[in-house]
């Protein structure tokens, strides 16, 4: 039988060794966040993107962790999450970071991801329906910063919704194919750091989408 930490062996099989990323894997069950289908739950713990509905996708687990793991996060963080989708990188956040705001354009996942997260026991989440492009100036700054969703640059408000010193991570391209960029903010403006990886991410919709 697979369990939760097939997916840690597969994150650290890829590179991942942040001790705080793994324990954060090891507690949280994507079991919670993926489709109760059969299926789905067959899929929870393998290293794959699982179908979620709405035409979208929950993100590779492997890839999530990397991307964590570059941001480089302390628990005082207070960070932005563009693209809920079901909530498993959100649980995921929520465990490395002080608190999480997390804005999802559609409502149907979002009811769904607020319901996984109170499953999981989570408490430092804020989520929000909308356009995360945006960002959510209510609660900014932010110290770290993650999209899920692909926009062709970085969206001017979450520059400026970045703190001094913030980190952020963003999938850059058209859709289907991006360069997953991490990105901190200095006295001197915005520097890309460098590229993770090559991934596809679905596009993000709104004023700073494809
Ligand atoms: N972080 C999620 C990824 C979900 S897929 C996970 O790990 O499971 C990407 C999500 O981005 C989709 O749910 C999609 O609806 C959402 N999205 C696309 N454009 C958006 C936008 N402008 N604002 C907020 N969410 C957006």
């Amino acid at each position: 039988m697979l369990d939760n930490s097939d997916l840690v062996r597969a994150a650290v099989s890829k590179g991942v060794r942040s001790r705080a990323v793994i324990d954060a894997m090891r507690s949280v069950d994507r079991r919670l966040f993926v489709g109760t289908d059969s299926r789905s739950q067959e899929l929870a713990y393998q290293d794959v993107p699982v179908p979620i509905g709405e035409n979208q996708t929950t993100s590779q687990p492997s890839l999530i962790a990397a991307m964590l793991e570059a941001l480089a996060i302390q628990p005082t963080d207070h960070a932005l999450e563009i693209g809920t989708g079901f909530g498993y990188q959100t649980a995921l956040l929520c465990r490395l970071c002080r608190t999480v705001v997390s804005v999802e354009h559609r409502a149907g996942l979002l009811e769904q991801a607020a319901r996984n997260l109170h499953a999981c026991g989570i408490e430092n989440a804020l989520v929000y329906q909308g356009d995360g492009g945006r960002g959510m100036p209510e609660h900014a700054p932010y110290t770290v910063i993650i999209g899920s969703a692909a926009t062709p640059s970085v969206p001017q408000p979450l520059y400026e919704q970045l703190s001094q010193g913030g980190r952020m991570i963003l999938p850059i391209g058209p859709g289907g194919h991006e360069q997953v960029i991490l990105y901190e903010q200095r006295e001197t403006g915005l520097a890309a750091v460098r590229t993770l990886t090559a991934a596809r991410y679905v596009p993000m919709v709104g004023d700073y989408g494809v």
